[in-house]
């Protein structure tokens, strides 16, 4: 799968950041993980992989509460916009390689790629596409009170399996317990089982198993 990927999927490294074999063929193993399953026409939606060789500073303008517009930095380590290319940091992915499992999860291919599969329906909302509105119905049903849950245990400042990050919204939530799914699945599965089961049946996978 990864050299099918490998064969669809243009790569492009910027700013000098030179691609070899062992990068590319380490993004599409990942990419591809969360996709085992589901095939490879989950990614139809882009065709570009833009790689820096580390996170990018990004300027950002947000408006408040009383339309004063405030700029900020933000730094990314990887990004996924609906139907562009994905973009991701390598020091990022090769930092997080050999990453001990104590805290959340961490992994940016995957993150990224999550978030691809969340905007298959064209929303980047927390819910992948999925067959129909009993699917939906369902998805939302497991979905809203484990995130509700999420953002109370963060909020009281308890040890998550799942990165902290994702109670900026549903769709971050999607990404990091994704990440979570993957690569701490029984830490996952102990904490919060039922995002876990939910997952399993998103990506047909029980990595826990
Ligand atoms: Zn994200």
């Amino acid at each position: 799968m990864s050299s099918l990927f490998l064969d669809i999927k243009e790569f492009h490294g910027v700013n000098g950041f030179e691609l070899r074999n062992d990068i590319v063929v380490a993004v599409a193993a990942q990419a591809c993980l969360p996709i085992l399953k589901l095939g490879l026409s989950h990614y139809d939606n882009f065709v570009g992989i833009v790689m820096h060789a580390d996170s990018v500073v990004a300027p950002r303008e947000r408006p408040d509460d009383v339309g004063v517009v405030h700029a900020y930095d933000e730094i990314l380590a990887g990004e996924a916009v609906n139907g562009g290319p994905v973009m991701l940091s390598w020091n990022d992915i090769y930092s997080s390689a050999g990453q001990a499992c104590d805290g959340p999860a961490y992994n940016v291919v995957i993150h990224e790629f999550a978030h691809v599969l969340d905007m298959r329906d064209g929303l980047a909302d927390g819910m992948p596409l999925l067959p129909d509105s009993n699917a939906q119905r369902a998805w939302h049903d497991v979905f809203e009170p484990e995130f509700e849950k999420f953002c109370r245990w963060v909020d009281q400042g308890l040890d998550t399996a799942i990165d902290p990050y994702g109670c900026e919204g549903p769709e971050e939530f999607f990404a990091v317990a994704t990440e979570a799914f993957f690569v701490t699945p029984e830490k996952l599965k102990s904490q919060q089982p039922d995002m876990y089961r939910l997952l399993a049946s998103y990506y047909l996978q029980d990595p826990a198993e």
